[in-house]
């Protein structure tokens, strides 16, 4: 089957499974996974499944990937940090749908590759960062204070208040919590008042590495 026709399959798979967001379905359809994994997987690129990339790390499952940004709830408007660009392949979703993505990643070698995979798009919207994205986005241009969205893409211990802190009065952080193979994401809202959280399901991502995050070991 084409690569086309195997994405609109995974679509009405991710639809069953509940997604509806009409802005997440074109951003699926606007960018083809099948350039973001490694060579020989390529044939799996449609498969609703996290694949390996390059540094023992993986591309994120399609249906993780849809339900964070559903519950997201993005808006053209949105301002929105991301933590583990990996291969690039969320960063382009999230800047067919927003105005800005600031996206960090810890390996300098996947940032050099997730950029050159997206050059094809022409994206004038995102802005790349190496370092720790526990701690957010601080002293990295542009210099944005407050994000709308916030979307970890790596399993945390717990909720860094750095992030918490980037986060714009009604904006949502969107994050895995549990222990370093197993977590549940978290869907976190900044009121005037404090905070209020829900949970959603479970999921295991590779482990969030770095000074608010867990251990490297
Ligand atoms: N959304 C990406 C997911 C990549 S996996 C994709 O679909 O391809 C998660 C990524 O988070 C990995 O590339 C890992 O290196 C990165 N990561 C882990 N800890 C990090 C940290 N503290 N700061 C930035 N990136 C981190």
């Amino acid at each position: 089957m084409r690569f086309e026709d195997q994405r609109e399959t995974l679509l009405s798979e991710l639809h069953e499974m509940g997604i509806r967001d009409e802005l997440v379905f074109s951003a699926f359809r606007s960018i083809q996974r099948e350039d973001f994994v490694l060579s020989h997987v390529r044939e799996f690129a449609y498969r609703n499944q996290a694949l390996p990339i390059e540094e023992g790390q993986t591309i994120s499952q399609p249906y993780i990937i849809a339900l964070m940004m559903q519950e997201l709830e993005l808006e053209p408007n949105d301002v929105v940090l991301e933590i583990g660009t990996g291969s690039g392949y969320q960063t382009s979703l999230l800047a067919t749908i927003v105005s800005t993505v600031c996206t960090i990643e810890r390996h300098f070698s996947l940032t050099e590759k997730a950029k050159q995979t997206i050059a094809k798009y022409s994206f004038k919207n995102i802005f790349y960062k190496v370092g720790d994205g526990t701690k957010g986005w601080i002293n990295s241009y542009p210099p944005v204070k407050e994000f709308n969205k916030i979307i970890v893409c790596a399993g945390a211990p717990s909720v860094s208040e750095a992030l918490l802190n980037q986060l714009k009065i009604g904006g949502k952080l969107v994050i895995p919590v549990g222990n370093r193979e197993q977590q549940r994401l978290k869907i976190i809202i900044k009121t005037e008042t404090g905070f209020s959280e829900k949970q959603s399901v479970a999921c295991s991502f590779v482990p969030l590495l770095g000074e608010l995050g867990w251990e490297k070991s």
